[in-house]
């Protein structure tokens, strides 16, 4: 295994330099052209003072200067701090401050946020040899809290803050190793050929897109064909034309492609696959009908690099099984107290293994809270295990709504209300009731006028007990997610609370 990041493209040069590895907006860059891209991002970053273990922000949307900014970064020891240039300039500017970055590197043309952010911080438009037209945001160099620990700070290979689902973003220290170690597995899990395309649609800012599709692509020698944002008929135009074999997702994209596909879309792939939030058992069904090959389920987090677990390619499920852990790492089923509960049973699960991250940073508590001495990662995720290893994502035990001393799961209400033919997806939240809590639900449709509140409820009464019907039952015209499509709970909990509805 490769020690660090910008060894990955590296592998290439001795028997493929010539081989594609991006290709955006029709350019392609060969393994040579990306590292030529790397060193001359390197010597730039050198010059501009960045050394060992200082943070540099990088604000962008998928392309090739920043993958060539990556393996830069790499090269001196500093930690890519890889931000989505879709938040909002005040969410860029929060991670700006918590990471205390000595430089602040924008590529995104298209995002108006990040815009507003550069000049916010005074950035100065500058160009960079292959990289091409860039902005840098110039910041005060003499006000640096200190890098972790001389040491450790090497170890970085990239701060990424999480989802923000629960709560506001973390900061997750992610290691070379890490990063490394989720991109040999993704490449070999996937049978990754140096001849696949690769549709590298994922965010690179979220570590989805990161290691398991741009690491792991590269890893296998195979090329990425870089997307900036998501559109389902731009997606179904490449995937009938572009030669793509491999197309890796979340949930929500699958959801938005059926709505433009036709019954039989053509394409070229061998290998689909969702991540990153619960797959819906109707939009499995439905995309393996309509796309001809199983879809494949994997899950993970930030502060696991993030995949723990996938189904595999010669086991495909018919169910919604995560499948069972890659190899090489360790999981648990456990219960409060971190023992581990029989097969079947429902639990905390806990990983332990070469994935799992170094810490969250400037936040040694929580840290502690999280990855204990043993090195043992809770997830705050609630699983079961079948006797024959495949995992089954029942939740999340922040998320877990009591009501009357019943579990109600979320996940289970969803997957009811997301079958009714009206409805694109779902999402279900308690809400805090004197002594109690009450299930309210979120629904966006097709069209507002195939289905009511009133009609969805009546639907759910027949297949749901009555503890786990939703109190309440509201149509937004979207339901508010993140660049990765992710539904964003908390925003919802709020609104479920506040009855600000
Ligand atoms: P935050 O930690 O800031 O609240 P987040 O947890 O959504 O945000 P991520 O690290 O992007 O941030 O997401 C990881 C979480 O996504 C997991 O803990 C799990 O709850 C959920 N998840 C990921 N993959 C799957 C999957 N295949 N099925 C069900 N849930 C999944
Ligand atoms: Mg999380």
């Amino acid at each position: 295994l490769p020690a660090r990041l910008h060894e990955i493209p590296r592998r290439q040069l001795a028997s493929r330099p010539e081989a594609p590895a991006l290709i955006e907006n029709g350019v392609v860059w060969s393994y040579a052209e990306l590292v030529a891209a790397a060193a001359e991002a390197r010597d730039w970053l050198r010059s501009v003072g960045v050394r060992g273990g200082d943070r540099v922000m990088l604000v962008g949307e998928n392309c090739r200067a920043l993958v060539a900014m990556i393996f830069a970064l790499s090269e001196l020891d500093a930690w890519a701090v890889i931000v989505n240039a879709r938040l909002s300039p005040r969410e860029i500017e929060t991670i700006r401050s918590h990471c205390a970055a000595r430089r602040v590197v924008y590529f995104s043309a298209a995002s108006t946020e990040a815009a507003l952010h550069a000049q916010h911080v005074g950035a100065e438009p500058l160009s960079v040899g292959r990289l091409g037209e860039l902005a840098l945001g110039e910041l005060d160099l003499t006000c640096l809290p200190e890098p972790v620990q001389a040491d450790s700070a090497r170890q970085v290979a990239a701060l990424i803050y999480t989802s923000g689902t629960t709560g506001s973003p973390k900061g997750v220290m992610l290691s070379h190793r890490n990063l490394l170690f989720i991109a040999r597995s993704s490449s070999g899990l996937r049978r990754l050929r140096p001849d696949d395309q690769v549709f590298g649609v994922l965010p690179i800012s979220h570590v989805y897109g990161l290691s398991s599709v741009c690491l792991g692509t590269l890893y296998a020698g195979a090329c990425l064909q870089l997307h900036a944002r998501f559109s389902a008929t731009e997606t179904l135009r490449a995937l009938a034309e572009d030669g793509i074999s491999v197309m890796q997702g979340v949930p929500a994209m699958y959801t938005r492609l059926l709505e433009v596909c036709g019954e039989a879309p053509r394409h070229t792939l061998r290998f689909i696959y969702a991540g990153g939030s619960p797959l819906d058992p109707a939009l499995k069904q439905a995309v393996e009908a309509r796309f001809g090959l199983p879809l494949h389920n994997g899950y993970g987090m930030t502060e696991s690099s993030p995949t723990i677990s996938q189904t595999r390619m010669d086991a495909p499920r018919t169910d919604v099984s995560v499948g069972p852990a890659i190899p090489g790492i360790e999981v648990a089923i456990t219960d409060d107290e971190g023992r581990p509960l029989a097969d079947g049973e429902v639990g905390e699960l806990r990983v332990r293994g070469p994935n799992v991250m170094l810490g969250y940073y400037r936040n040694a508590e929580l840290s502690a809270q999280t990855v204990d001495a043993a090195g043992w990662l809770r997830t705050g995720d609630l699983a079961r295990r079948e006797a024959d290893g495949a995992l089954f994502i029942v939740g999340r035990s922040k998320e877990l709504i009591i009501r009357s001393g019943f579990n109600v799961y979320p996940v289970e209400v969803e997957s009811v209300l997301n079958a009714h033919p009206a409805v694109v997806h779902s999402a279900v939240v308690g809400r805090a009731v004197a002594g109690n809590e009450e299930v309210v639900a979120f629904v966006e449709l097709r069209d507002p006028t195939q289905a009511s509140a009133e009609d969805l409820l009546a639907y759910l009464a027949e297949r749901l007990s009555p503890y786990k019907r939703p109190s309440e039952l509201v149509i937004l015209p979207a339901l508010p997610a993140a660049a990765t499509g992710k539904i964003l709970k908390s925003q919802l909990r709020q609104l479920a609370q506040e009855g600000a509805i």
